[in-house]
């Protein structure tokens, strides 16, 4: 049977792009890609990109304070958000730009459309061609939910906060995931005087309790006004602002308020349901090991398949699927073991098991020290930074590492390196400290703090 393709990716983000490169560039395979929005995805146009440059910009009132406090003779000026949003919109359209020509120099052929499928090889564009394909690949990605609540329609969500025409003087974020955590530290580091709702006992859900109990305390020593146990009963326009009960009983007004509720998979409208390709709890699509559906010719990867939420993990499964369907190299993605960084201010990285889950798992010993560090100590500021690892008692392996400082983001990348090779806890005490920096005290912890 002859096909239009040998591969079709539906999705031009992260994990379909990078697939279709690969499969395109690597292996002289016939490839197209359709995207409906902007190329570059979730990441680079509504996420991980333009996320991390509203952290650098937020990053600067504190900086001004400290240089003072260093003897700088400098004065903080105004910030100017329309300044920053023009040239955070230019960067992405730099970026787009350069995901368009990778696609186009490594010969895959891009359609501007919604694709969905029709059959086992066949998809159907916007404008109704039909394309076939021996292989379809769906990376399209997730989307912001909004919690059924009167009056929610008010709220933005993170697609739409990197497009506000003016900075709001107070905002109201509702979550405390790692997005609401981030954009409470972003929005109050611009000025903004920022109140985070979470309706659970601590933000950051999953992550080490010690950890996210450390950012949470930092966040408010910070100014942000977090309500843990509390949630949104309802809202409703008052003038040009937005009057929120919550359910605590309070009635507050906000000029903003941002919902960071939860992502859903986008596997809706895509024809799955007549193929007989099966869906999860949320609507995420279900896959084996390789990334592959029920239907054997239909593969799905990153965040459509909600395993872990990832740029780089979307990208380690497309190309795995690359590997697995067009090198005859059977790779299943590797989920263990995945270093990451939370940008919230102060930063945490964290790699491994939490002191929680590890000690579910077997008996362990905790290495944990909390300090002010030396560059703002001298600024004066009260903030402190963790640096704790979670070791095997039988092993000695470091289960977990878990940094709360600036920059924990940068160090936990490279101790990732050492927790995924198997390092223990001797290892780490035969390196040598680099000093005098935050992160030796990862190799200078003599004694467990606990044992459980
Ligand atoms: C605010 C925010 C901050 C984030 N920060 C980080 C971070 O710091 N680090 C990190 O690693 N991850 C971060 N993420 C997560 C990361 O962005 C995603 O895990 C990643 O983009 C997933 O890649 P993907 O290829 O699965 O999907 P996406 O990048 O979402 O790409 C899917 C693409 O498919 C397109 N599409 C959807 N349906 C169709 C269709 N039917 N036809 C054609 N095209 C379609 C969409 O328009 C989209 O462009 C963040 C996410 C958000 C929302």
């Amino acid at each position: 049977m002859s096909f239009d393709y040998d591969l079709f990716v539906i999705g031009g983000g992260s994990g379909g792009v990078r697939a279709a490169r690969v499969a395109a560039g690597d292996t002289g395979a016939k490839v197209a890609l359709a995207e409906e929005d902007r190329y570059g995805g979730t990441c680079v146009i509504r996420g991980c990109v333009p996320k991390k440059l509203m952290v650098f910009a937020s990053e600067y009132a504190d900086m001004v304070g400290d240089a003072q406090a260093y003897g700088w003779d400098i004065k903080a000026g105004a910030f100017n958000w329309g300044h920053f949003r023009g040239k955070m919109h230019a960067e992405l359209d730099r970026l787009e730009g350069i995901y368009r020509n990778i696609l186009k120099n490594n010969g895959v052929e891009s359609f501007d459309a919604r694709a969905k499928l029709v059959d086992a090889h066949t998809v159907e564009l916007s404008d109704g061609t039909r394309k076939t394909a021996k292989h379809i690949l769906i990376a399209t990605g997730g989307h912001p939910v909004k919690p059924d609540i009167l009056g929610a329609e008010l709220a933005i969500t993170s697609n739409e906060i990197f497009h506000l025409e003016t900075l709001p003087k107070t905002m109201l974020i509702v979550g405390g995931g790692y997005i609401a955590s981030e954009f409470a530290g972003i929005m109050n580091g611009l000025g903004v005087k920022t109140t985070q709702f979470y309706r659970g006992a601590q933000i950051l859900r999953g992550f080490d309790d010690e950890a996210r109990g450390l950012v949470c305390e930092e966040m408010c020593q910070a100014g942000i006004d977090v309500h843990l146990g509390t949630n949104v009963l309802e809202m409703r326009k008052e003038g040009d602002q937005i009057w929120v009960k919550a359910t605590n009983g309070e009635e507050r007004l906000f000029d903003q308020v941002m919902f960071a509720t939860g992502r859903a998979p986008n596997a809706d409208d895509l024809g799955l349901e007549a193929l007989g390709i099966e869906r999860g709890r949320k609507g995420e699509i279900l896959v084996d090991d390789y990334s592959q559906t029920g239907v054997p010719s239909v593969f799905a990867i990153g965040d459509v398949t909600d395993r872990v939420n990832l740029t780089p993990v979307a990208i380690r499964e497309g190309m795995a699927f690359v590997e697995t369907v067009f090198k005859g190299n059977p790779t299943k993605p590797d989920h263990e073991l995945i270093p990451t960084a939370i940008f919230t201010q102060p930063e945490m990285g964290t790699v491994g098991l939490s002191e929680e889950d590890a000690a579910e798992q077997e008996p362990i010993d905790v290495y944990s020290t909390s300090f002010k560090p030396m560059q703002q100590a001298f600024a004066g500021r009260a903030q402190r930074v963790l640096m704790k690892l979670v070791v095997s008692k039988a092993s000695r392996k470091v289960l977990g590492c878990h940094i709360v400082a600036p920059g924990a983001g940068e160090m936990i990348q490279l101790a990732g390196i050492a927790v995924k090779m198997g390092a223990t806890k001797e290892d780490f005490d035969r390196t040598v400290a680099v000093h005098p920096t935050m992160s030796e005290e990862l190799v200078t912890m003599k004694t467990p703090v606990r044992s459980a």
